[in-house]
């Protein structure tokens, strides 16, 4: 293997295309993580190739981030959105695609780093068909969503078995937070490598604006207290909470108090239906006049609507990783949040913002009205919180410690005995029609 090949990753992410638009439905934390752990990797010495699917025809097949990084989309099924739920029926195109791009352009990769279950078992398969090296990043498990929702999708039996065969056979799991491990060992499997490496954000870009000139910008006095919630219009997000919170609290007609929601949604699929309730709870509750929906907020608005907030509210009722606590945090921002996965380890409640039980509106009331009430308390808060995200979760920090996992891996030696008797099997696998792999 020469010094290139040494240096050269596949990150796999079927769904969550790096290159598009982020904060509608389907695209955000994963989406973002790529794309920036990428870019980070590549700034690093690294050749990052980043295979997605295609979902329009408009889009192009390739496109160029810098010298050395790229996104990549295949053509793997109908060249439009298919719901994550409905696509594992289209991956074996999608690898036999990653074969054929391959041999065309003289690659092999030897390590894979593959996002969500869907990417993980195409890894896997590349791994048996060309013995690549294996990391992976869960995003969000199956085992724990479950548990949080009332419609398990058909797929959920197939979702569950690939999650716990990648835990197992992959050469690295990556967790992104102690919790999240926790969840895999628990609720997965007690076998196989887990490495905790966590989300990152990008410091310089969060934090670049003060909170007046910010206020400024977006035309809110000086004076107002402002509450900011960010992220997909989902049920799962928990807006309700932040709603009816805000709604509760005890500032309520005495302060120039203000809620801001930003996340894109479109009419008529399941983000725009979500903003529709969150619209009609506001309206029952006689909030239209302090709150704001601006729509979604795209990368570079976003540190100037965290830093003119007083307070970030993250009222998920679950979160492997959260990755606006640490934008709002590393813009200064205090946050209270859910005291769920991930945001147990970026919040530390008390000295960065505070952690409530998910859903409970009374304790989400509270929380806001201390901070809201105490500025000098605040100032501490979002003081504290920025140097957390610095020590810990800067982008350039996360891609050093996944550049190091992949050197030591690319040195290991590849298994050569097992791969060709393997790849017989799988390329009878993969060869099989779309339509009799969906009915497994
Ligand atoms: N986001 C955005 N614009 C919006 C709403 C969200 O850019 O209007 C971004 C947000 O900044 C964050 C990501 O989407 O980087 C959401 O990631 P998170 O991990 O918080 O949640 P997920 O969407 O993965 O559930």
């Amino acid at each position: 293997m020469n010094a290139t090949t040494e240096q050269r990753i596949a990150l796999i992410s079927v769904h969550g295309d790096p290159a598009i638009e982020i904060g509608k439905e389907e695209a955000g934390g994963q989406n973002v993580y790529v794309r920036n752990v990428g870019e980070a990797l590549a700034r690093l010495g690294w050749q990052v190739d980043m295979f997605t699917r295609q979902v329009s025809a408009e889009q192009e097949t390739i496109v160029q981030h810098s010298p050395n990084c790229r996104t990549i989309r295949f053509q793997a099924g109908p060249l439009e959105f298919v719901p994550r739920d409905n696509l594992f029926v289209y991956l074996p195109e999608f690898i036999e695609k990653f074969r054929q791009f391959q041999q065309e352009n003289g690659i092999t990769y030897h390590l894979v780093h593959t996002n969500y279950w869907l990417s993980s078992w195409v890894g896997m398969q590349i791994k048996k068909i060309q013995g690549s090296k294996q990391v992976h990043t869960y995003h969000s498990l199956g085992a724990v969503k479950y548990n949080t929702i009332d419609n398990i999708p058909a797929i959920a039996s197939k979702r569950l078995a690939v999650e716990k065969e990648v835990l197992e056979t992959a050469e690295t799991i990556v967790a992104t937070s102690p919790q999240e491990k926790q969840h895999m060992r628990s609720l997965v499997s007690t076998k196989g490598n887990i490495d905790i490496i966590p989300c990152g954000t990008d410091i310089r870009q969060f934090g670049s604006i003060d909170r007046e000139a910010a206020r400024a910008k977006l035309g809110i006095a000086p004076d107002a207290k402002v509450v900011l919630y960010v992220g997909r219009f989902d049920p799962r997000k928990g807006i309700e909470t932040v709603v009816r919170a805000v709604g509760a609290s005890k500032l309520r007609g005495s302060e120039n108090l203000q809620l801001i929601i930003g996340g894109g949604s479109t009419p008529g699929n399941s983000d725009g239906i979500e903003r529709d309730r969150i619209e009609g709870i506001i309206n029952e509750l006689g909030m239209n006049d302090m709150t704001t929906l601006p729509g979604r907020l795209c990368q570079t608005v976003l540190p100037t609507y965290y830093a003119a907030a007083d307070v970030c509210v993250v009222p998920s009722h679950y979160e492997p990783f959260g990755l606006v606590a640490i934008e709002a945090m590393a813009s200064g921002t205090p946050v209270i949040a859910s005291d769920v996965g991930g945001l147990q380890f970026t919040v530390v409640s008390e000295k960065t913002g505070i952690l409530a039980p998910p859903r409970d509106v009374p304790a989400f009331t509270d929380a806001i009205d201390r901070i809201l009430m105490n500025p000098e308390w605040r100032e501490q808060l979002g003081k504290a919180a920025r140097e957390r995200v610095i020590s810990k979760f800067s982008w350039d920090g996360v891609a050093s410690q996944l550049s190091e996992l992949y050197t030591q891996l690319l040195e290991l030696p590849v298994v050569p005995d097992l791969v060709p008797a393997l790849v017989s099997s799988l390329e009878k696998s993969v060869a099989q029609p779309a339509a009799q792999v969906s009915k497994e």
